[in-house]
């Protein structure tokens, strides 16, 4: 079809135009949420399978449109991704988890780690150690309680500016860890270089460890392989009793799922970190 425009004709395909229309309104109304304070951050606990104690909570982003309703991350964060809008996105989230997890600490709640996540994008654009030590020195968080998620993605860009930033990161006594390892194919000759504290197995992995012998294989074996580098080993994405056992007994350290919390507004997780000390 033809549209008059502004000064004469432009050509368009349908399909893809409004495809592309849909995506600038949404790129649009992200960079305003981002300005306007239309993000907010969940926490999800993290529980250690040995004494039941949440020792952490991972944020993760929330999106409440003012037409659409929620828009999920897995929906955003990739528009974000292509827009160049994942500076300004990461920003937010790195620092208002910070300053939620500082606010916590100073109310006299028991000292939990924050895990933010880290885009592979946002990792290879942005000085990610300069934007972290600027935040935690605003925010008056100490070090020991952030913790970073990077992807295997992140690590296999660039391999050395990786192990860099890692080694950086380290030194300021952030905790790191390896999201959805198993799924990103990255040599395992590597991981002995990377400054990293835990593995987090993938979800999709957990989900099957009952019903699926290949599933419950790679689980220990990544659980092994933690302990082995001597990294911790958290699972997510548990949901069942029999997932939690089988957790157990074959010595995972941590947990994140359904089965213990859905990730929670930071009202709800506080609450749930006030009734944790009273126990
Ligand atoms: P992820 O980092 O792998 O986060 C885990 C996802 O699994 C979250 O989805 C969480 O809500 C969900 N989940 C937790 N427990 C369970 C469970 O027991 N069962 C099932 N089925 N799902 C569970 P969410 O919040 O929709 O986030 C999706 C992805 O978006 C995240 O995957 C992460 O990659 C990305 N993301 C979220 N927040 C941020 C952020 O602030 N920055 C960046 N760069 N990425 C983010
Ligand atoms: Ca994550
Ligand atoms: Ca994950
Ligand atoms: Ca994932």
């Amino acid at each position: 079809i033809k549209v008059a425009g502004g000064q004469g004709f432009r050509f368009y395909a349908p399909a893809m135009n409004a495809r592309a229309l849909e995506r600038l309104d949404l790129e649009r109304d992200l960079r305003e949420a981002i300005r306007q304070g239309g993000l907010s951050l969940h926490y999800q606990p993290q529980i250690d399978l040995r004494n039941g104690q949440i020792i952490g909570a991972e944020a993760l982003a929330r999106w409440q449109h003012p037409r659409r309703g929620w828009v999920s991350p897995g929906d955003f964060i990739p528009v974000a991704e292509e827009s160049g809008l994942i500076g300004p996105l990461g920003k937010w989230v790195l620092h208002e988890a910070c300053r939620q997890n500082q606010a916590w600490q100073t109310a006299g709640l028991p000292p939990v780690t924050v895990a933010v996540n880290l885009s592979a994008l946002q990792f290879a654009a942005y000085d990610v150690v300069d934007l972290t030590s600027a935040i935690l020195r605003e925010t008056g968080l100490a070090p020991e309680y952030l913790e970073l998620e990077l992807t295997e993605s992140a690590a296999m860009a660039d391999t050395l500016a990786f192990i860099e930033a890692t080694q950086r990161l380290k030194e300021l006594s952030i905790s790191l860890s390896l999201d959805d390892f198993g799924t990103g194919f990255s040599s395992l000759g590597y991981l002995r270089q990377f400054r990293i504290d835990r593995l987090k197995i993938d979800q999709t992995f957990v989900n099957d460890i009952v019903q699926d012998p290949g599933s419950a294989a790679i689980v220990t074996a990544i659980i092994n392989l933690a302990h082995s580098l001597n990294l911790a080993a958290i699972a997510e994405g548990v949901e069942t009793e029999a997932q939690l056992q089988f957790l157990r007994a074959h010595d995972c350290d941590e947990m994140q799922g359904y089965y213990f919390s859905r990730p929670l507004p930071a009202s709800e997780f506080e609450a749930l970190l006030r009734s944790e000390r009273l126990l």
